[in-house]
């Protein structure tokens, strides 16, 4: 089957086409086939597409909606000069996955599409406001464009985490606003801690039952899970992505008092203040500079930016402090795996997380470390490390695209 992978952001859409079935799947042989990023949608948006391996278009036109997004991709995909492998038309497309951000409590796997799905969607707005409605509005333009006899699947980023104890996911708040309003911990980035645990059994034979490691996604966004018997114990993130470690522009953790004292002094509204603690915070609100990762990086090294540098240590101090708690939760771990745009690429923040850890028994190699490169699975820690630590670069967009070929095709989901 080939499977239209679609992420529909505020005013992003990425997309994947991939190859898969149970026979690829269980041979581990799907196949990426095409991707590409749209980004300011609504304006003149910067448009990047690409066929395998083969360098990128990338280009810009005015989009206005998704669904116009979404028109000028199918076009790119069908014209015969793009030449996808085994893609002349849309009816070479046999189904779409959609990323989902929140699933709230009814959602604990990944769901065929049809109305009941879609108002159950609808429900979990008031819980994700910033994320469902564009993963809607993705919904909705697939459903015109591609046709309504299009099977449409959704894969939540919450489901993983379903299966978290309730000392774990509930607020220490009166019962009853969990009862009624359901607030809660939820958990996100569920598809990549899930593809880390699978990726990690597969590297070390382990069974499901026997996968109990702390997997860390640090990207723009960031976040940890303590997986125990191969399924998600504890999370850092919360009710909302919000919570948790500290992320690109995100604070993660933080005394919600002081939401009001600011409220007070600054005479700011409510939105305005989650609006700096969702997107002026984390690494670019402490630097001062940007949310990048490497630039930090390279300013702390080539300038010395003191802000950068201290952007970078309370970075690696709050990983240390959730890898520390979830060591605590578990009675230890067999590994810790690290993933994410920074997680996969920057020796430098792995050095920093697990310096100081051999109390605990986590020794890297800093040659191994070092060695770690782009999208490779990898052993970093030392021989004698009686925690072993791995780099394994995540795909959500493959589980995204396996999920959905088992909702068509009614076949179990593994976790
Ligand atoms: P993601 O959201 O997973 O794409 O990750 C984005 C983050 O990864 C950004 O902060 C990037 O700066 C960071 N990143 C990517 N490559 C590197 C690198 N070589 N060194 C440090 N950070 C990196």
């Amino acid at each position: 089957m080939n499977v239209f992978v679609l992420n529909c952001g505020s005013s992003s859409l990425k997309f994947q086409i991939i190859s898969t079935d149970e026979d690829q799947i269980a041979k581990d042989t799907d196949q990426q086939l095409a991707k590409g990023l749209i980004e300011r949608i609504g304006s003149e948006a910067i448009i990047t597409l690409q066929v395998g391996d083969q360098p990128p278009f990338k280009g810009a036109a005015p989009l206005r909606d998704h669904k116009s997004a979404l028109a000028y991709v199918i076009k790119w995909m069908s014209q015969p000069e793009t030449r996808i492998p085994g893609i002349t038309s849309l009816n070479d497309i046999h189904a779409v996955g959609h990323r989902v951000v929140h699933g709230a409590e009814r959602f604990k796997g990944s769901i065929l599409i049809d109305d009941a799905v879609i108002g159950g969607l609808q429900d979990c707005i008031d819980l994700a406001p910033l994320h469902n409605p564009a993963n809607l509005k993705g919904i909705f333009a697939a459903r015109e464009l591609f046709g309504p006899q299009m099977p449409q699947v959704a894969v939540f980023d919450t489901a993983f985490h379903s299966t978290m104890p309730e000392k774990a996911y509930l607020y220490a708040i009166p019962y009853q606003l969990y009862r009624r309003f359901k607030v809660r911990k939820y958990g996100f980035h569920g598809t990549s801690h899930r593809y880390i645990a699978f990726r990690y059994r597969k590297l070390t034979g382990k069974s499901r039952q026997d996968t109990n490691i702390i997997t860390v996604h640090l990207g723009n966004g960031c976040s940890a899970c303590a997986i125990k018997g191969g399924k998600s114990f504890d999370t850092s993130m919360g009710m909302t992505p919000l919570e948790g470690l500290m992320m690109g522009t995100r604070s993660g953790d933080i005394d919600p008092t002081v939401i009001d004292y600011l409220v007070h002094k600054e005479g700011s509204s409510f939105d305005e203040i989650f609006s700096t603690l969702n997107k002026r915070s984390g690494l670019l609100g402490i630097s001062g500079l940007t949310n990048d990762m490497r630039e930090l990086e390279g300013e702390a090294e080539e300038h010395q930016d003191r802000r950068a540098i201290l952007a970078i240590d309370m970075f690696c101090h709050r990983v240390k402090k959730y890898i520390g708690a979830y060591l605590a939760e578990m009675n230890g771990a067999d590994a810790i795996c690290f993933a994410g745009g920074i997680g996969e690429n920057s020796p430098t923040i792995r050095r920093k997380v697990l310096s100081d850890m051999d109390w605990l028994g986590i020794l890297l190699d800093e040659s191994r470390n070092q060695q770690a490169v782009r999208g490779k699975e990898m052993l970093i820690s030392a021989d004698d490390s009686r925690v072993p630590v791995y780099v394994i670069p995540t795909n959500e967009e493959l589980i995204l695209a396996r999920d959905t070929v088992r909702a068509v095709k009614s076949l179990p989901f593994p976790c």
